[in-house]
């Protein structure tokens, strides 16, 4: 049996403040930027390949 290594109860996903745009923080600490939640959540759930895109 394999499960997912990504513990969703770690990640984060915070709205900017005077802005549309979310902002999701992942368990290691990568963050990605984007106005569409379902976006957000596929990337936060993509943990092993997304990187970190604000850096
Ligand atoms: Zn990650």
């Amino acid at each position: 049996m394999s499960r997912p290594a990504t513990a969703p109860g770690r990640l984060r996903v915070i709205w900017e403040p005077g802005s549309d745009v979310l902002v999701g923080v992942c368990h290691c600490g990568a963050e990605h930027r984007s106005e569409d939640p379902a976006s957000i959540w596929r990337w936060l759930l993509s943990h092993p390949d997304h990187g970190s895109d604000t850096r």
